[in-house]
């Protein structure tokens, strides 16, 4: 490599290393903010996290950069170095179409639209929503017009999730589901319901064994650690320190034990991102679909196999003797696997789930095509559920109101959850076909084979290659819905 270059690479590397610190800090005020902050410090945070914003963006496009990529592009790089120069100019050339006071409009609008959302949702006030999330959708629709002008407005904000993907890719994929799902669906409807009947599960034991747990499915402790929130989440705040929430119901014990394995296998996308990408624009996943991927394979097809509550059920006994007199093993799978239709999406089974995204996906695509207003949400969510669900919201709150996304600003994020579903299960196949059943390895406790197969096939790349060829090499496959319905038919058929 010639001296320049030398010097060149220093440079942005020091440039990479800004800009990640930034979007760390961030993300650590972020988690404090779901965490630990207290109501009072809602507007102050807001006013920080827009500061933060607009200061990354100021980064993300500071002009000199462009002659040091250029520098670089005539360098001798290695594949790499040439992968980090390729991603910095996707982020730049993005950021670059969107002028700084947009930005910070947009983050103070999510702020502020997230703040009524909380105090709305449990008065069952849409007006009061509607009020914040009207402006805030039209500052999208700036934000889409501003990425790309002529395109579908969906495509360019579904692109900042999941690079690539366009709605009218989609769409066919979504049609087809709904059609697969169908008559699995309706055979579940025939089977008996099926609860536990409610006994005391104590928060102190929940949280223990949610560290256990993730300590046995490889979840580095001294380099992370969990906490508890109303809607679980995961946050890789920088190397060495990722974070997830669970939550704790003590009335039952199943929401907490797959909420974690679901976010332990973000956590451990997180803690296995390579050591040699710190700080640079690789250190991340290629997309929130391959996010998804790894927690919907740790608590679906690990976690509601009859063999996981096998293996737990010794330790629930341990952290909850009362509670699990007279439990078998059998009662709880029996439990974490009922299929009911569920107007509320995070408490939806695993049949039923993507019809919830289907819906969201829909309103979304109006609403940026300004074919639906805000005014109008809640009517045509009513609508939507019936027609794909059969049923109809108990009201505004448990309705349109239920999901903290779109005060949240994060429009063309819901598809990421169905890719996510869509790749664990053709994952899960390539694992069987490398390792042998998967369930056997569950029934033992032996997650490693597990991990180590993720860390190989995807953890390792980072952001190196695109979602849809980092799939292709780890599964041998194309996307589709195969693998994902033959697991469900096994499953639930
Ligand atoms: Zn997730």
């Amino acid at each position: 490599v010639p001296e320049l270059a030398v010097a060149s690479w220093t440079r942005f590397a020091d440039w990479m290393a800004t800009v990640s610190d930034l979007r760390g800090a961030a993300a650590l005020l972020r988690w404090d903010r779901e965490t630990a902050m207290p109501p009072a410090g809602a507007e102050g945070r807001a006013h920080q996290l827009a500061t933060l914003a607009a200061l990354h963006h100021r980064e993300l496009v500071r002009p000199e950069v462009d002659d040091l990529i250029a520098e670089l592009e005539g360098a001798e790089l290695d594949a790499h170095q040439a992968a980090m120069v390729r991603e910095a100019e996707r982020d730049r050339e993005r950021a670059t179409r969107l002028p700084e006071e947009l930005v910070r409009a947009l983050s103070e609008a999510c702020s502020r639209s997230v703040d009524v959302w909380h105090e709305a949702r449990p008065r069952n006030d849409f007006a009061a929503f509607a009020a914040v999330l009207e402006p805030l959708v039209e500052l999208k629709r700036e934000e889409a017009a501003a990425l790309d002008g002529d395109g579908e407005p969906y495509d360019a904000l579904l692109d900042e999730f999941e690079p690539g993907a366009r709605a009218a890719d989609l769409e066919p994929v979504f049609a087809e589901l709904r059609l697969r799902l169908a008559p699995l669906v309706a055979a579940a409807a025939e089977r008996p319901a099926f609860e536990l009947r409610r006994r005391r599960w104590p928060a102190s034991g929940q949280l223990a064994l949610a560290r256990e747990l993730a300590s046995a499915v490889g979840f580095d402790g001294r380099a992370g650690l969990i906490a508890e929130s109303a809607h679980p989440f995961t946050n890789g705040n920088h190397r060495g320190d990722v974070r997830f929430t669970t939550r704790m119901d003590e009335g039952e014990p199943i929401g907490n034990i797959t909420a974690v394995l679901h976010e332990a296998g973000h956590a451990l996308y997180e803690q296995g991102l390579p050591e040699a990408y710190e700080r640079t624009t690789l250190y991340d996943a290629p997309s929130l679909g391959a996010h998804e991927s790894q927690s919907r394979l740790w608590e679906n097809h690990v976690g509601r196999s009859p063999a996981f509550w096998r293996w737990v059920a010794p330790a629930m006994r341990r952290h909850f003797p009362e509670a699990m007199d007279g439990l078998e093993p059998a009662d709880l799978h029996r439990a974490a696997t009922l299929v009911r239709p569920s107007p509320i999406r995070v408490a939806a089974d695993e049949v039923t789930y993507n019809l919830h995204i289907v819906l969201r996906f829909e309103i979304e695509v109006a609403l940026m095509r300004g074919d639906l207003a805000v005014r109008d949400l809640p009517g045509a969510w009513d609508e939507g559920l019936e027609r794909l669900l059969g049923l109809r919201p108990p009201s505004d709150a448990d309705g349109v109101m239920q999901d903290i996304h779109w005060a949240d600003g994060l429009i063309g994020y819901f598809p990421t959850y169905t890719l996510g579903n869509l790749y664990a299960a053709q994952l899960a196949e390539a694992f069987e076909e490398r390792h042998g059943d998967l369930e056997a390895h569950v029934e033992r406790g032996e997650f490693a084979p597990l991990l180590d197969f993720l860390r190989e096939r995807v953890h390792r790349h980072g952001r190196r290659l695109g979602t849809p060829e980092l799939m292709r090499r780890a599964t041998g496959r194309e996307l589709g819905v195969d693998a994902f319905v033959a697991h469900l038919t096994a499953a639930y058929g």
